[in-house]
């Protein structure tokens, strides 16, 4: 029987990070996967092929909106759907052989097949390709299996009228009319692209408004924003049922006054959220404990599981399910592991929604300092005034800093408008230093650039915003 020093079972950022980590740290690192190719779901069908589409459609709608005011004339342009997706899975290709690339370089031995605990220290592994088992064993053991889409019985997903994401990232033809189940991250992101290609997008959401506890001012605008898009929301809806009709659906909906409406589309894409996947892993077996919401429960400080030895990163504990935040785990559990001080502040974990304008904050919002009863001061900058905005055509959208009235430490950031992602990154960063609202503004920033928007907020933060 092969012996490591560490089995991870899921080859997802959460997996492969630790999986690198690991040798870094001169140990022997076993990585086993089900998938052919690494990557989990944010490489293989989650963050990679949307941005990629994100991309292709965000270019197809400039070419339409935004070329002729650029003196572009571009005569006839067409959508080649085929072309898009071609070129989406070339790129799913090249970073899945990224990490293949990385488990080779750093001699992670990779297992094909799905994983399953025997023990604290022994790991079968299933192919079912060629129906082949073998068993590993491991002094420690990483759980990293990642989450799979919600599917609710009266939703009843067919990969074609009523679909996932897995399915929106492959479709074939610009559907008509979108029903999008859910106004989260998914349902915004794919009913975007399919929107900027030409589709009618409808979403119907169960809360009253987008990104749940998000600051509230900062979804309202997105809201706005999108509507004048385009998109349609229903707030307040919930999904009865879906059901297939010729070659579309029929979505009942029901408002808070309980009345229903049918709506009828071509597709229906179920987006209300994703579950931890822990098919076949045989936690009963061995007493991994699950928390009441049916993630593995870890102890934070050390990420292991009620059994010791057993580790658990990514999607399948509790969190935000974010590619970045199970990549901090990754590092951490192994550095813990080692001995080291392994650490992931939770508190400054940045959230992205890659929309066009994006979407971005980080810390708390100011429903959520209210609530904490925390005082603050709100600096606010518009993109309007920014002079590299305008030369973008990029004039929409606001950033806020929230910094503590006493300390002016910043506790919180949101931005709604272009390259509001990178924009955040500044932010994210500072919070990670502690820094305060004068910090950043009294930082040189470069000029023009969209990053002068975090410069005045912070300025405007201390009540002296030259440019706002
Ligand atoms: P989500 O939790 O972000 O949003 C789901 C939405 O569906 C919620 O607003 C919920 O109120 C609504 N909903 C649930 N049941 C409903 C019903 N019956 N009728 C109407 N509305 C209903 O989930 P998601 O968008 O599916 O994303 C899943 C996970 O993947 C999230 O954790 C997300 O953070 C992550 N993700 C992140 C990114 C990114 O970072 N850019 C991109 C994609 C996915």
């Amino acid at each position: 029987m092969k012996e490591f020093d560490i089995a991870i079972i899921g080859g997802g950022p959460a997996g492969y990070v630790a999986a690198v980590r690991a040798s870094q740290l001169k140990m022997s690192v076993a990585i086993i996967e089900k998938r052919a190719t690494l990557g989990g779901t944010c490489l293989n069908v989650g963050c990679i092929p949307s941005k990629a589409l994100l991309d292709s459609s965000e270019h197809y709608e400039n070419a339409h909106k935004r070329f002729a005011e650029h003196g572009i004339q571009a005569a006839e342009i067409k959508m080649d759907v085929a072309q898009m997706m071609k070129r989406k899975d070339k790129i799913v290709a090249e970073v899945c052989a990224g990490v293949d690339f990385l488990m080779k370089k750093n001699k992670v031995e990779r297992f094909l097949g799905l994983g399953s605990l025997v023990s604290a220290t022994e790991v079968k592994i299933s192919n079912a390709a060629d129906k082949s088992e073998q068993t590993i064993k491991a002094k420690k053991i990483i759980i990293a299996t990642g989450s799979v889409p919600i599917e609710i019985p009266p939703v009843p997903v067919d990969g074609k009228a009523i679909i996932t994401s897995d399915h929106a990232i492959a479709l074939t033809k610009v559907p008509k009319h979108m029903v999008v189940i859910g106004a989260g991250v998914i349902g915004l992101e794919l009913g975007s692209v399919w929107r900027r290609l030409g589709a009618k997008v409808t979403v119907v959401e169960a809360l009253p408004r987008l990104f749940g506890t998000a600051d509230r001012q900062m979804s309202n605008l997105a809201q706005r924003i999108f509507e004048q898009q385009g998109i349609e929301f229903l707030f307040e809806h919930k999904v009865e049922k879906a059901e297939p009709k010729g070659k579309g659906a029929v979505v009942t909906v029901k408002n808070s006054a309980g009345e229903p409406k049918a709506i009828e589309a071509d597709v229906v894409l179920c987006a209300i959220g994703r579950k931890p996947y822990l098919e076949g892993l045989g936690l009963d077996k061995v007493g991994v404990k699950l928390t009441e919401r049916g993630r593995i429960d870890v102890d934070f400080h050390n990420w292991q599981t009620s059994v010791p030895g057993v580790y658990a990163i990514g999607d399948c504990i509790n969190g935000p399910m974010l590619a970045h935040k199970a990549m901090e785990e990754g590092v951490a559990v192994v550095e813990v592991i080692a001995g080291q001080a392994g650490h992931v502040n939770y508190d400054v974990i940045p959230g992205v929604v890659y929309t066009h304008p994006e979407v971005a904050w980080v810390g708390l919002g100011e429903e959520e300092l209210k609530e904490k009863g925390i005082e603050y001061n709100v600096g606010r900058s518009f993109f309007k005034p920014n002079g590299r905005a305008k030369a973008m055509m990029e004039s929409d959208g606001q950033l806020k800093i929230l910094a503590d009235k006493k300390t002016d430490r910043i506790l919180g950031a949101y931005c709604v408008g272009a390259q509001a992602a990178q924009l955040i990154a500044e932010l994210t960063l500072a919070m990670e230093f502690g820094a305060s609202s004068e910090d950043v503004a009294r930082t040189c920033h470069a000029h023009p650039t969209l990053s002068e928007i975090v410069k005045d907020a912070a300025e405007s933060a201390g009540g002296w915003a030259i440019h706002q």
